[in-house]
């Protein structure tokens, strides 16, 4: 059959799904070419709703509490359904809509999360409808060849040669999961050949990280089996950046002792300085230490590399051996969308798994690109398409000035919060975040400052005005901007600093009568 037979459309009169029809004729609810009026219907309203709901939003968050929020959510009857979509979205409002946390908000300023570009959230939509799935080429057709696609782009971006490959994953977990479950079947390959040796040498391996990596590295260690002490932590220098002279120490002592390195993870861009550790000395030791597997941690720092400005801050990844991208951070994409790129196609063989009923290796002699032969997961979703559309839309060099924007502005920040005396300001981003916290004269005490702090975050959430991270930097409690919208003006930012420094004073000031008091 041709494709424009095949997409004739065929428009029966829209069968509303209530409430008297649903349970015998929920058949009517799938979509399908009988449903396509409905399926138009409920969009539009959908899109309506969320639309409005999006832009009267005045405040990022609502401030409700747990306990409030779950009556709501637990007074549902799951096995009652209310009929229609108009009836389920009124209710929806009062479980979600109404109480989300809302990234779009310019006084979002608190974790990694990022306002979406229209074409990728449209994108999304169709990926939904269509419901791809890209294990296998008989899933998947056409998606399968645009995330090849992507791959190569991605890859190409990141300066790795025309043997580069990868997949996309489901966020930077999973994406370093998978590198690091590369790099220990390619130490070991290396070092046990043989079953026999492969326990030992398991229990021998070493992943070389600064403290300040994502946890993700630590999980994905225990998950693949190896020692409790495997993942060494190195330590940062004055701007936090992994200390390289460590890192030649640290492997020297493992090859002394007998353990084997299996990776060093370098962070372009930490969780929570947004600073990237020093590529090419790191890129050189590895080399030096036999070729050791340079795994890098770009889920942060990746928007970088369709920066106009900045792409030259990646420099060095081009010699890594993998490479983890979320789009859904710095490409502003909706969640999920991740990568794993890898210098060398070859690496991606230790995932590989031929089942009968899927993959069978004659699909592969046969050349069918079935990119479930290099994935941890099976069925799963279109998620390049939000990418590719937006691609297509307005084009790398406008999302990395998005990027640009909010890496300017987080610059501003910082002066604007060092040049504060109520406030001292952590290591300086090369990204977009913050760290700072307030502080008070000699006389309050660590404690008292670090619950001030803690504080500040909560009251300033309780009223929704804006929400702000927290973390610790040497022991100490800081607060944490991490700035990924581009309509955040240094005016809301102003504001929010002297929110802090308000709910601060209250709070010792009632910390003090306490005392006084007591
Ligand atoms: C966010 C982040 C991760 C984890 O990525 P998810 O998409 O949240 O799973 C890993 N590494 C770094 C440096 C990150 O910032």
């Amino acid at each position: 059959m041709t494709s424009p037979a095949r997409l004739a459309p065929q428009r029966p009169e829209a069968t509303p799904v209530t409430r008297q029809n649903s349970t015998t004729s929920a058949v009517a609810a799938l979509l399908d070419n009988h449903s396509a009026l409905d399926y138009e219907r409920a969009m539009i309203d959908t899109v309506v709703r969320v639309s409005q709901t999006m832009s009267d939003c005045t405040t990022p968050f609502s401030g409700i509490t747990p306990e409030r929020l779950s009556r709501s959510v637990a007074q549902i009857d799951l096995d009652r359904p209310v009929g229609d979509i108009p009836a389920a979205l009124r209710e929806l409002d009062q479980t979600y809509l109404r109480d989300a946390v809302y990234f779009h908000h310019p006084r979002y300023l608190a974790h990694l999360n990022c306002p979406v570009l229209i074409p990728a959230v449209v994108a999304d939509a169709v990926a939904t409808a269509v419901n791809s799935s890209l294990d296998t080429w008989d899933q998947s057709a056409g998606g399968t060849l645009m995330e090849r696609r992507l791959i190569e782009w991605t890859a190409g971006r990141i300066g790795f040669g025309p043997d580069a490959d990868g997949i996309f994953t489901s966020g930077g977990t999973q994406s370093n999961l998978h590198a690091l479950y590369l790099a220990r079947e390619h130490t070991l390959s290396r070092h046990a050949p043989d079953d026999a040796r492969r326990a030992d040498a398991l229990s021998r391996l070493r992943i070389f990280t600064s403290t300040d990596s994502h946890f993700s590295v630590r999980t994905a260690a225990r998950m693949l089996g190896l020692s409790r002490h495997a993942v060494v932590a190195l330590d940062v220098d004055d701007e936090r950046r992994m200390s390289v002279a460590d890192l030649q120490i640290r492997l020297a002592e493992c090859r002394r002792d007998g353990l084997i390195p299996m990776a060093v993870v370098a962070t372009a861009g930490t969780t929570d300085f947004g600073v990237i550790d020093r590529l090419h000395p790191i890129a050189d030791v590895c080399t030096d230490a036999g070729d050791v597997w340079l795994h890098v941690d770009g889920a942060y720092g990746g928007g970088l590399l369709v920066s106009p400005t900045r792409r030259a801050m990646l420099s060095g990844a081009e010699r890594a051996h993998s490479m983890t991208i979320d789009f859904h951070k710095s490409f502003f994409q909706p969640v999920a969308a991740s990568a794993l790129i890898v210098r060398d196609h070859t690496f991606m063989d230790h995932a590989r798994h031929h089942a009968d009923y899927l993959n069978p290796e004659r699909m592969a002699r046969a050349g069918i690109p079935n990119q479930v032969d290099k994935s941890l997961q099976t069925t799963r979703r279109f998620d390049a398409l939000k990418l590719w559309f937006t691609l297509r839309v307005l084009g790398a060099d406008a999302i990395g000035e998005l990027f640009d924007a909010v890496i300017d502005l987080a610059d501003e920040a910082w002066s604007m919060i060092e040049d504060d005396r109520r406030f001292e300001v952590s290591a300086k981003s090369d990204l977009s975040t913050v760290v700072f916290r307030y502080r008070a004269d000699d006389s309050v005490s660590p404690e008292h400052i670090d619950a001030a702090n803690l504080h500040a975050r909560q009251a300033l959430s309780a009223s929704g005005a804006a929400l702000v991270a927290s973390t610790t930097v040497d022991g100490a409690t800081y607060l944490k901007f991490t700035l990924l919208n581009p309509r955040t003006t240094p005016g809301d930012i102003r504001e929010v600093v002297d929110l802090i420094a308000d709910h601060c004073v209250d709070y010792l000031a009632d910390v003090t009568d306490c005392r006084v008091a007591g």
